[in-house]
């Protein structure tokens, strides 16, 4: 018997027509009538066909925005911005389950995530709905002699290039859109290659939302189309995330009129076990620090390290913990783990799980690409923690983005927070501790954008995430993340 999903009901929009581009308010096929197969992860099957952006389709779609930029939604109150954030808050709320299913087929999420899903992309639609009315300039007291008064204004930044990587295909759209709006920008979305579904969904709820024509596009495709767009002299911002080498292209194509740049990039994130911790937490937390989403989360805590004094009974409960999870059809909602989003990417994953092998490291769990007979055509690959790691193996300092643990002891405090820094990124981090002080110290010497103590993964709409090092620059989330959005205008009035 196949699996769940090849019995699915689809939801409509998949109807087997070609998914078309959002430009100026219109669905359009790609100016070069060519489109690409979006795949199910879990069967290896094409869900649909999508019309591929090139350049000419970027060129339409941020002349559009440009247009809109400068027409009617620049007339509109920030107090119209937020309650049409608020009716598209609504309308995500209501067609969320056809959301979820789409990412679910789209890039194999579980749909047991459906609930924290929604819980965050209606979350983040109400905040920046609320920030929107709420961000303002300042008067300002000046040292000129006489009536002379100052005073700024936040002004939206103009046309923003969002470009995002599969991972969370609806909420990474939603995360970009709802601020740039809230600030009054208009936007062109790229969403990723591998999952364009949601994303092409959410811009036909924007206009249903009454957000104007022109204000969202969507253009699906290629690396190609994301350098057109990071390069365009009509775009003013680009607000990326993905990969620390597309950041660096991002980068470079950004210098022609020198657009403004937020980095969401990669990480190689430590997580830290003290032998006081509460283990019973610890366990679980470090498992799903990295197992949650198939370990393809930029933050996940994928260099575990454990105080040595407890690190053989904690990396043998992990790898007992890891082997009791599910891992299987996305849609079947006792799932835990579905299949990494694509061929090459599990071609990646199980590199880097024959590499650590190779050099050494002992898979505790898994190890292996999943090949029993349901999930054959999928790529599925077992959660894995690795032991007998050191710090200078490849497992232990590049970005697998896949279910895999690496688990290295430690003697005493410094040298783990000298070790946890030893990366180029500096993204998430993780102490599990009962010692405060030890908890402060490490909070306080790790160089990353977030530290979670005796947690992980928490995010929240009014908590900034982002990246030191080679993990970007720029924060989302919080009230930071509309600074990446605005201008600061100063204004000098004498009277007499
Ligand atoms: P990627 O960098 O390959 O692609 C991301 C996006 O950039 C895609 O839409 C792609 O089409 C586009 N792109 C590719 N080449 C481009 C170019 N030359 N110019 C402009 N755009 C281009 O990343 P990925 O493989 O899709 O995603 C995985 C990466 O994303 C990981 O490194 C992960 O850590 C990172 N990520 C970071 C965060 C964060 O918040 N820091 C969140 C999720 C994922």
């Amino acid at each position: 018997m196949g699996i769940l999903n090849e019995q699915a009901v689809l939801p409509a929009f998949l109807d087997g027509k070609p998914k078309l581009l959002l430009i100026d308010g219109k669905l359009v096929p790609a100016k070069s009538g060519r489109t690409f197969k979006s795949i199910n992860p879990a069967t290896g099957k094409v869900l649909a066909e999508i019309a591929e952006a090139g350049p000419a389709d970027i060129d339409l779609a941020v002349a559009a925005a440009r247009r809109a930029f400068e027409g009617p939604w620049s007339k509109w109150k920030a107090f119209d911005r937020q309650a049409v954030l608020l009716k598209l808050a609504e309308l995500v709320d209501k067609h969320f389950d056809e959301l979820a299913m789409l990412d679910t087929l789209d890039m194999g999420g579980p749909i047991a995530g459906t609930a924290a899903k929604r819980k965050r992309a209606v979350g983040l639609l109400r905040f920046y709905a609320g920030l929107a009315t709420s961000t303002h300039g300042q008067t300002i007291e000046n040292s000129m002699a006489g009536e002379v008064f100052s005073y700024t204004v936040k002004e939206p930044v103009g046309v923003v290039a969002a470009i995002n990587p599969w991972n969370g295909p609806l909420g990474l759209a939603i995360w970009k859109l709802a601020p740039a709006l809230a600030c009054g920008c208009t936007v062109v979305l790229k969403p990723a290659e591998q999952a364009p579904l949601s994303p092409l969904r959410l811009g036909e709820l924007c206009l249903e939302a009454g957000i104007p024509p022109g204000v969202v596009n969507v253009v699906a495709g290629f690396g190609e189309a994301g350098a057109a767009l990071a390069a365009h002299p009509g775009v003013d911002k680009i607000a990326f995330t993905g990969s620390t080498e597309v950041g660096q292209h991002i980068i470079r194509a950004s210098a022609g009129n020198l657009k403004r740049v937020s980095l969401e990039l990669g990480g190689k994130s430590p997580n830290i076990v003290f032998a006081d911790a509460d283990l019973d937490a610890a366990v679980p937390g470090a498992a799903m620090a990295v197992f949650a989403n198939s370990g393809q989360i930029c933050s996940a805590g994928t260099r575990l390290f454990v105080e040595r004094k407890v690190h053989d009974e904690f990396v043998e409960k992990l790898a007992k913990f890891a082997k009791t999870l599910k891992v299987g059809d996305p849609l079947d909602p006792t799932t835990q783990l579905g299949p990494l989003v694509s061929d090459t990417q599990l071609e990646r994953v199980t590199g880097y799980l024959q590499r650590g092998k190779t050099d050494g490291a002992e898979a505790v769990a898994g190890g292996n690409r999943i090949t029993d007979a349901a999930l054959a055509e999928g790529y599925f690959v077992a959660p894995t923690v690795f032991s007998n790691v050191v710090d200078s193996m490849a497992i232990a300092r590049e970005e697998i983005f896949g279910p895999v643990i690496s688990a290295m002891p430690f003697d005493d405090i410094d040298e783990v927070i000298r070790r946890g820094n030893d990366t180029e990124y500096g993204l998430g981090s993780g102490v599990w501790t009962r010692n405060i002080n030890n908890a402060q110290k490490v909070a306080k010497g790790l160089r990353a954008g977030t530290v979670w103590i005796n947690c992980y993964q928490a995010m929240d709409p009014a908590v900034p995430f982002g990246g030191y090092k080679m993990s970007g620059y720029g924060r989302e989330s919080g009230t930071e993340h509309m600074d990446e959005f605005l201008q600061t205008k100063a204004v000098w009035i004498k009277t007499t």
